[in-house]
């Protein structure tokens, strides 16, 4: 009867009057009546830092269009998730990830690691390491499909090696044009920003002006700066050094500054965390955007060349090194410089092989396999380097300072997982269990506002980070009591748990703690 009444008025009443009568009903607005997925009874933590709070939230297409009570409106959805016991937040966004191969190929494009972490947006391309054309790679990403949503940096590295070689000549005039043009075209093909790795060989043979003259060319461009600094521990310049560096990139070519993987590594610079922040304070009250990230590890994960031997050996790349390792001239001077090294890091018990092409390698610590080859450490690595190198865990960080920036406001998290290192599959779900629930050394809304509302904010990602109305509907879904990291040292690819629902742009990709084989990620490109 009231079907036909309603028909009838359809037909006969003018607009105005009909949505009177009929979009009053359907309070806050007719647009949010019929929902794709309402998540119902679950705490909300929303990404702003403000308490939990039980609300419903709901979801049409790919946005969030309602958080409140949906009884109260009578809502209804194609499907309802009960979340009575759960925490509801914002997908988390990882700003630095090297996800650059993984979402390019066909078997692990799923990025499932950061799926079961409840992470829904990557950022990859760090360390100054990407993709030549952006443009190219972000279109392949849409085409095939991706799991999570993508963002992609423009390599300085990759920019410096294509123009000038592994070399550690300095640009002529032409060179650095060519430089800038390439960052302008990355930019203008959708990159975010810039990336850095100025501890490793060659862009550690760039000097800051350099630096600076492709940074302007990104900040003109709306993008940021991301760095894996030129020292985080006392090689070079030492890390405040590589810090103030950082700072006057960001003051001269006026562009927001990113602090990847922030670490006092290394014995010489424990407690220098307390400084290192001090920095960044004083940097922002002078108006520089800084920003660091941290994972929630007491190991960094890295390989051992980089790790012990000094840049000026590498120059001109691997043969030419291999040739001064063999150098009866120079392999003394080299030793001593790699001992030194290996000093900064802790010694050689503090080196784990992850990943190797001897694979009896794999799972020892440097002083135990320099035994067995009956050699010093640092000949042992010469040795491990000559056959072709190694991954490691190094383990160089004080727990002191581990909390001291985690504490801090200004430092959001980032896995900057790697093979072989627990990071790429536990950081999130680490820093939930550990951080926030055992130890209760930060929040639970902090924790969620650094890893998601700050770095979208600060890498200008438009409309995710945070549950809101019109937001894009990047939400996820997890239970306190059972969300936990399972990846070890030992066994790095272990999955998280806990993770019950992972909503990717409305899209349920991770549905009772399991992949649905949904690839609802997006490649992301910056909006001039
Ligand atoms: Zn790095």
């Amino acid at each position: 009867m009231l079907k036909k009444i309603r028909t009838l008025a359809i037909i006969i009443l003018p607009p105005a009057i009909l949505c009177w009568l009929i979009c009053s009903r359907v309070t806050p607005s007719a647009a949010v009546a019929q929902l794709d997925v309402l998540i119902v009874h679950g705490k909300v933590v929303d990404g702003s830092g403000n308490k939990p709070r039980t609300a419903d939230v709901g979801i049409r297409g790919d946005r969030i269009v309602f958080v409140g009570n949906a009884t109260k409106q009578h809502l209804t959805a194609s499907r309802i998730i009960d979340a009575a016991g759960m925490i509801v937040a914002p997908g988390f966004i990882d700003p630095h990830t090297h996800t650059l191969g993984d979402l390019s190929d066909e078997a692990r494009k799923s990025n499932l690691p950061y799926l079961m972490q409840g992470v829904t947006t990557v950022i990859t391309g760090n360390d100054g390491e990407s993709a030549l054309n952006v443009g190219d790679t972000l279109l392949k990403w849409d085409q095939q499909g991706i799991g999570t949503n993508a963002i992609l940096l423009a390599g300085f590295g990759t920019i410096r090696g294509r123009v000038i070689g592994a070399t550690d000549a300095q640009p002529t005039d032409a060179q650095l044009e060519e430089m800038k043009a390439l960052v302008a075209r990355a930019m203008d093909d959708g990159a975010f920003g810039m990336s850095t790795g100025l501890y490793y060989a060659p862009q550690s043979y760039a000097k800051t002006e350099e630096v600076i003259e492709l940074a302007k060319v990104a900040s003109a461009k709306g993008g940021v700066y991301d760095t894996h600094m030129r020292d985080e521990g006392s090689y070079t310049i030492g890390l405040l050094g590589a810090i103030n560096e950082t700072i006057r990139i960001g003051r001269e070519a006026k562009i927001p500054v990113h602090i990847s993987h922030i670490k006092a590594l290394g014995p010489d610079v424990w407690g220098q965390s307390k400084n290192a922040i001090d920095l960044m304070k004083k940097a922002r009250a002078n108006k520089i955007e800084i920003l660091a990230c941290q994972y929630p590890y007491d190991a960094s994960g890295t390989n051992l060349q980089a790790s012990l031997v000094p840049r000026w050996a590498e120059v001109g790349g691997r043969a030419e090194l291999l040739k001064r390792i063999d150098d009866p001239q120079i392999r003394p001077r080299l030793i001593t410089e790699m001992e030194a090294n290996l000093k900064r890091r802790g010694g050689a018990d503090s080196l784990l092989i992850t990943q190797a092409r001897d694979s009896s390698l794999v799972g020892k610590r440097l002083d135990a396999i320099a035994r067995s080859m009956n050699r010093t450490p640092v000949e042992a690595a010469l040795e491990i380097i000559k056959a072709g190198g190694a991954a490691v865990a190094s383990f160089n960080m004080s727990e002191t300072d581990i909390d001291r920036f985690m504490k801090n406001k200004l430092v959001v998290t980032c896995s900057d997982g790697s093979t072989g290192h627990p990071r790429k599959y536990g950081t999130f779900p680490k820093k939930l269990r550990t951080y926030v629930f055992d130890r209760k050394l930060i929040s639970l809304p902090f924790m969620i506002r650094n890893s998601s509302a700050v770095t979208a904010q600060w890498f200008r990602i438009p409309d995710r980070g945070l549950i809101r109305e019109g937001y894009f509907a990047d939400v996820i879904v997890f239970d306190p009591k059972a969300v936990t990291d399972r990846a070890t040292y030992e066994q790095p690819e272990l999955l998280a748990t806990g993770m019950l629902y992972v909503i990717v742009n409305g899209r349920v990709a991770v549905d009772h703690g399991a992949f649905t084989a949904v690839f609802a990620g997006r490649a992301l490109r910056r909006q001039s």
